[in-house]
């Protein structure tokens, strides 16, 4: 989508700190960290939302990408925070689908 930032960071168009990457998925450092760790796994393919998504093999493929990378890449050993905020209420500010990894320190809910 010509207008998305995400997209855009997939296409190389915006720079970002890129950790990892493959057929499916572009995963980055989020400009505005959390957490002492704190990562955005996104699709390449692109979607709005969560609530606009039922393919359920991009979203299998999805979460077995965001342990791989939490556990192999990031090597969160002692846990991390999977989130997925939807559509505004739910605090989603960029229309591309996206999880967000946040791990380096206790989380307290
Ligand atoms: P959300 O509120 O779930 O939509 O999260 C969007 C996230 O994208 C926020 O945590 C932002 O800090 C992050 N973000 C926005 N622009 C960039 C960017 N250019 N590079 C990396 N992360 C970004
Ligand atoms: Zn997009």
């Amino acid at each position: 989508m010509s207008d998305c930032l995400f997209c855009k960071i997939i296409a190389g168009e915006i720079p970002s700190g890129k950790i990892y990457e493959d057929d499916d998925v572009f995963a980055f450092k989020d400009i505005h960290p959390k957490a002492p760790t704190h990562v955005l796994v996104i699709p390449k393919t692109h979607i709005a939302t969560l609530a606009d998504c039922d393919d359920a093999a991009l979203l299998g493929t999805l979460m077995l990408r965001v342990k791989y990378i939490a556990d192999e890449v990031l090597q969160l050993a002692a846990g991390y925070r999977v989130i997925i905020n939807v559509r505004e209420g739910g605090g989603q500010e960029v229309f591309h689908l996206h999880i967000h990894i946040l791990g380096g320190k206790h989380l307290p809910f």
